[in-house]
Order: structure tokens, then sequence, then C-alpha cells
């Protein structure tokens, strides 16, 4: 009998750490603590929204409409996705073919090796600078069809320079992918390089500053060339009816409540570091709505905290062994900072 064997490349691959048993304060996805915005809810909830028994549209324009308004270009340069992770794979595949490169610095989010190796490209990782910059020259080096830059970058938190990105635009041979999914908890984007930069995918989500991880909705920023590329590697119904009414709503009825969380965050995220300086850590510096912090041990200060109804992310491999944490409301981190005290101890 012949055994079914899925494709070599797929034996040397690990599911994503996703980790699902109930805790009390679930801190390593670095989601919208405070929930999702309440136009979002209500759309939700609408007794007399359309059915999903009908297909979305095939081109979700009013999404798309909404998010080019929201984030300040042309309708023709938005594509959609089932969460960015499908714009980004989308991209890989548009933008590469098998045996190309896909180079980006070391530590970033680990899904995009996954998705390049998945696809039959070929990661080149290189380290960040010393400083925590980015590594232009170690990328330029690769030669890579696609290089890929995480802004702020996950996990570490950190921002990438606008003369690092200004440099790697105008010499990288291929397509830079800029991940901003946590962009809005920065206040830098890279989209004013839109204007005038042919090679350029900005990709960001609703997961994150915008609380609608469950429903899972991307989208990338581009020229209008490159977006027609990603619909046709995507295919069409990659945005769920009620994702899309849910998406909708937020953009065009509660942006003030999206903002009003993001500085919520980084008002957390600002009272957290010193607290966590005061236990004795040295946190990385942080842009995002998380902070990656070194501590000896990673994996058992992780248990000790999931002891006590706390998840956050552990990290053998960053900073020489890290935990990272999402933040969220006040009394949440309070709860982590007694936490990791004892966990500590
Ligand atoms: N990029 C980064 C840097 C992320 O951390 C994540 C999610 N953890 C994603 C992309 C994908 O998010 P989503 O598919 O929910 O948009």
């Amino acid at each position: 009998m012949n055994v079914l064997r899925p494709r070599a490349v797929l034996e040397s691959l690990r599911p994503y750490p996703a980790e699902r048993t109930p805790v009390d304060l679930d801190l390593a996805d670095n989601v919208n603590l405070w929930g999702m915005p309440p136009a979002a809810v209500r759309a939700l909830t609408d007794p007399d929204a359309p059915r999903p028994s009908a297909y979305p549209p095939a081109d979700p324009m009013e999404l798309r409409v909404a998010l080019a308004d929201y984030a300040g270009v042309r309708p023709e340069q938005v594509v959609t996705g089932c969460g960015s992770d499908d714009v980004i794979d989308g991209a890989l595949r548009a933008f590469a073919a098998p045996g190309d490169r896909v180079a980006c610095c070391s530590p970033t989010f680990s899904m995009l090796s996954h998705f390049a190796r998945v696809n039959d490209l070929v990661p080149v990782q290189v380290p960040f600078l010393p400083d925590g910059g980015l590594n232009v020259g170690g990328l330029l080096a690769a030669g890579a069809e696609i290089t890929y830059v995480c802004a702020p970058n996950n996990p570490t938190g950190a921002v990438v320079s606008a003369g690092a990105l200004a440099e790697l635009l105008s010499s990288a041979r291929g397509l830079v992918l800029v991940d901003e999914a946590y962009g809005e908890f920065s206040g830098a984007s890279a989209v004013p390089w839109l204007q005038g930069t042919r090679n350029l995918l900005v990709t960001r989500t609703l997961s994150k500053a915008f609380g609608m991880a469950g429903l899972r909705v991307g989208y990338g920023l581009a020229a209008p060339e490159v977006v027609r590329a990603l619909e046709l590697v995507r295919g069409p119904y990659r945005v769920n009816t009620l994702a899309l009414r849910a998406a909708v709503a937020a953009l065009r009825e509660d942006l003030g409540w999206v903002r009003r969380h993001v500085l919520l965050a980084v008002e957390s995220r600002e009272r957290l570091v010193p607290a966590l300086r005061r236990l004795g850590l040295a946190p990385l510096p942080s842009a995002a709505n998380f902070v990656c912090i070194p501590v000896p041990d990673p994996a058992r200060v992780g248990a000790a905290l999931l002891e006590r109804g706390i998840r956050v992310r552990v990290l053998p491999g960053v900073a020489g062994g890290a935990i990272r944490v999402g933040v969220g409301p006040w009394e949440a981190m309070e709860r982590l900072l007694e936490a990791l005290g004892e966990a500590l101890r």
C-alpha cells in the first residue's frame, strides 16, 4: 500500500505555538486586551445584517475604501486578506519563485521563515546590528527577491529608523515587505514611502490595535500593480461576510475608540517598563503593545506564571532567553508584576 507523504519540507516545520488551555490572563498574543470597538460588536449582533448564506463580495471594495481612507492611500493601493498572515504568504508567492531568497533580520516574526519554507523559498536570516538597528548591509548582501522588515519588530519591540528604511528601499533588488502589525503603537509608518516607490508592500492588521484578531482581517498597501499580483495569488472571498461588516463599522464609526485604546496601551507600557526595572529586570525598549524581557531560565518563569493563571510567550532563543508579555489595562499589568516578582524569587 502506498503511504501518502506530505512534501519533505513539511517534516522539518513545527505548528505555530498557539497553546490554548484557558487562563485568567493571556498575554501571549499581543492582542487588544480591552476588547474590540463597540461599533464592530454592534455590526456583528445586528439582526438585520446580511446572512452569511451568500458569499461575501469577491472584491471587498467597501472595506478597501475604508482602509484607504484610514491609511491615506487610494483604494487601488489596498489588498485585503484573512489576517495579515495571508497577505504576507501571498506576497511570498507573488514575488518569489521556488529557490529564491527571503531576507530578514533575526529574531523576528517566526511565521515569515515558516511561510518562506512552505513556499520552497530560502530564508536568509542576518543578525540585527549590535545597537539593535536594522542590518541594512547584511540584508542587501543577501541579494534576496524579498526583504522582510518588521516595524516595530516582533518579538523585540525595536523600531526601524527612517534612514535604514530609505537605504533599503533605494537599494534592495526585489520587494521590500514592511510588516506594520504593531505600527499603530509606534506612531511611525512606511506608508509615506509608497509615493514614488514601486517595490514596497506595507502589511497591516485589524488583529492588534483594532482588537479583532478572531475575525481575521489583514491588509496590504502597495502600488496598484503589486496589489493586482497579490489579488491573483490570494483569490476571492478571503474576508468573510461578518468580518467585513465589523471591519467597515470599526473603520467608519469607531476610530476614536481605536486611537484611545492605542494611547492606553502606550501609557501602560511606559508604566510597566520602570516597574519591571524595579524588579531588577532589563526589558528591551519597545514601540509596540508588548515588552520583551530577558530573564534567567525563561521556560521556568513562563511555567511559574502559568501556575498563577498568566500566559506569556517564552522565547528561549531571544536576547539570551526572554519572555514577551502583551500590554493591557493597568490592573492586568499589576497582576503580572506581582506574579513575576514571585516567579523570579
Ligand atoms: N506580523 C506580525 C509581526 C505579527 O506578530 C502577527 C501576529 N502575531 C502577524 C503579522 C499576523 O497577524 P494577523 O494574521 O492576525 O493579521
